[in-house]
Formats: C-alpha cells, sequence, structure tokens
C-alpha cells in the first residue's frame, strides 16, 4: 500500500525572524512512518519542522514550513496514496501579512491581524477518490469525542483519532498517547495510554483491516 503521512507543526512567518507555531513534537506522526515501514508499506512523509530523525526506509520524505507548502505536498502526493493521515498540526491561522524586514520594539502595544489558513484535510477529503482511505487527527480540551466525530463528518474522513490534549502525559510534546478511534460507519475503538508506537500500530491495524 502507498501511505501518505504527515507530522509536526507548521510555522507561519511573522518577519524573517519569528513565527506563530504550537507544541506538536511530531512524534506520533514519525512513529506512524515507522510502524506503516515496518508493515511493509511505501511511505511518503511530509513533516514540518521536527527535531527528529528521518525515518529510515521511507519512499519519499518532504520537510515543509507552511501550511501553504504542507498543503502543496500534500495535494502532490495524494493521487497515488491508498491511505493518507493527517497527523500535524497545522496552524489555523497565519499572518495576513509577512513584514520584509525584522519588526522593531516601539509602541506599548502592537497587533496581528491573522487570517484562516486552508483547511489540508477538508480539501483532502473534497479530493478523496474511491478506495482511498483517510484519517485526521482531533487535539481537543473539551466535549472530544463530539468534536471528533463533527470533524469526521465535516471533512469526509473515514476515520478520526481523537486525542485529549488537556493532560500533560500524553498527545502533544509527549512519547506516550491515548486516544480514541472513531470511524465513519460506527466504529469506536479505545486506546488506552501506551507509546506512540504502539498507538501507531493499532492505528493501523484498524483502518487497513
Ligand atoms: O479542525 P481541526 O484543526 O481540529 O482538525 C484537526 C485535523 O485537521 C488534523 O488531522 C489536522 O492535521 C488537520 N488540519 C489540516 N489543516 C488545517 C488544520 C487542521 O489539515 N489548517
Amino acid at each position: 500500500m502507498r501511505v501518505l503521512l504527515s507530522a509536526g507543526p507548521t510555522r507561519e512567518a511573522i518577519d524573517p525572524v519569528r513565527y506563530i507555531s504550537n507544541r506538536s513534537s511530531g512524534r506520533m506522526g514519525y512513529a506512524l512512518a515507522e510502524a506503516a515501514i515496518a508493515l511493509g508499506h511505501e511511505v511518503d512523509l511530509v513533516s514540518g519542522p521536527v527535531s527528529l530523525p528521518a525515518p529510515e526506509g521511507l519512499h519519499a520524505f518532504e520537510q515543509v514550513v507552511s501550511a501553504a507548502e504542507m498543503s502543496e505536498a500534500m495535494k502532490r502526493l495524494a493521487p497515488a496514496a491508498d491511505l493518507i493521515v493527517m497527523c500535524a498540526a497545522v496552524a489555523d491561522y497565519r499572518p495576513a501579512n509577512v513584514a520584509s524586514s525584522k519588526i522593531k520594539k516601539g509602541a506599548d502595544s502592537i497587533s496581528l491581524e491573522l487570517v484562516k489558513t486552508e483547511d489540508i484535510l477538508a480539501s483532502l477529503g473534497s479530493l478523496k477518490k474511491p478506495g482511498q482511505t483517510l484519517v485526521g487527527f482531533a487535539a481537543e480540551t473539551d466535549d472530544l469525542l463530539q468534536n471528533a466525530t463533527v470533524k469526521m463528518m465535516k471533512k469526509n474522513l473515514d476515520w478520526i483519532a481523537a486525542n485529549d490534549v488537556s493532560r500533560s502525559d500524553r498527545g502533544f510534546d509527549s512519547g506516550s498517547n491515548a486516544v480514541t478511534l472513531l470511524s465513519r460507519d460506527g466504529r469506536r475503538l479505545d486506546l488506552p495510554l501506551q507509546s506512540k508506537r504502539e498507538i501507531a500500530n493499532a492505528i493501523l491495524s484498524a483502518v487497513l483491516a
């Protein structure tokens, strides 16, 4: 199978030296890549800036910075993929204007106008081909399963991994995770706290079954 994964955060530039980002370490997506390679699949990984070594045995490894770059890479690679897992923590907003030189300290308060980025997963959902499986993640601090279900339906996903990020022992920037996997056809799989590699194996065995 051809498996396309995204991982890590995106960075949205404010000026040449500053950006907006988030705490994603990329470990869940890299664990999925390693697990999929170990199962013998052909794996393409599109990664935001992380401090992890590239998994060995990738078919393609594309390093991107912004949501716009991630979108371009994902849409280019998606048509060949049997399974797409969008694990990246894509910035929802980016600065409306990127200053061409470093913003100088001056006024006591300044404000930054933000505009929405493209929802890459929703775009992949609208471009989904018959036979292609599309999986998203939902990192939530409140109403986890309800919000995840709404996202799965709205973005035309087959599965969503709902991830409680209100606790420090799991999810963002942690080596372990606990997720509830929900399918469009009503299946529910609770994966209790375990390593991200074990979670990755469980997700792949469920969605590839
Ligand atoms: O709606 P929300 O951002 O919480 O949905 C999370 C899912 O959507 C994740 O799979 C994430 O990779 C994806 N996403 C995306 N593009 C965005 C924001 C989120 O693909 N701009």
